[in-house]
């Protein structure tokens, strides 16, 4: 399980961070400030820190400065928007991205997806190649028979969270709560519809659908061949 690390003294933050980070999988560890932080990496070394410039004991440009001397962790730093300085400082100091309080969700969890992506080792795109069509869905562009095809974002995030999955099974409760989140877990209606927008748009024959396919009151998967 991917462990993500948060140094953050902002309780609502932090709530709003630990909800949605683990509603997406993730292990969430908080921290309220920069000593517990860097306790917390030699602890437990996590695969991404979240840190806050702005900490009640050390200045977030010196945790991570101290946080460099033993560990690449990828680190994505919160900002407020007066802290702009210490941005720039942050980044010179080996921050890989930052994002601006307050921040989108949406906006965010991509971010920390990307830099996860990265660390892993796989600056490969993600993409997903049939005889029918082609997903690059790292830049989210399709092409069906040569030709581009649009697809909104629910519709990648549903195929990216099905392409991740390599062909194998995603439950229903899994794709509800990674594309809309946990107060979804249960609406699998949203899924049948968008499953069959998807299909109108990617198969051959979306009655008949060979790539797109459901497991009845289980989940789906995609298959690429
Ligand atoms: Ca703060």
């Amino acid at each position: 399980m991917t462990f993500v690390l948060v140094v953050e003294d902002d309780p609502a933050i932090v709530r709003t961070l630990t909800i949605n980070l683990r509603a997406r999988g993730y292990d969430v560890e908080a921290v309220g400030d920069g000593r517990s932080g860097l306790q917390a990496v030699d602890e437990r070394p996590p695969d991404l820190v979240l840190l806050d410039l702005g900490l009640p004991d050390l200045d977030g440009v010196e945790v991570l400065r101290r946080m460099r001397a033993g560990s690449r962790v990828p680190v994505l730093v919160l900002t407020a928007r007066h802290e702009s300085d210490d941005k720039v400082e942050a980044l010179d100091e080996g921050a890989d991205d930052f994002v601006t309080k307050p921040f989108d969700m949406n906006e965010l969890l991509a971010r920390v997806r990307a830099l996860l992506r990265r660390a892993g080792g796989s600056d490969e795109p993600l993409v997903v190649e049939t005889e029918h069509f082609r997903l690059d869905v790292t830049e989210r562009q399709a092409t069906v028979g040569g030709e581009p095809a649009h697809l909104t974002p629910t519709e990648w995030q549903i195929l990216e969270v099905l392409a991740r999955h390599g062909g194998r099974l995603v439950r229903h409760q899994e794709l509800l709560r990674e594309v809309w989140g946990p107060a979804y877990a249960r609406e699998t209606n949203y899924l049948r519809v968008y499953m069959s927008q998807i299909r109108r748009k990617l198969e051959p024959d979306p009655g008949a659908p060979r790539y797109l396919l459901t497991d009845p009151g289980i989940g789906h998967r995609l298959r690429t061949t």
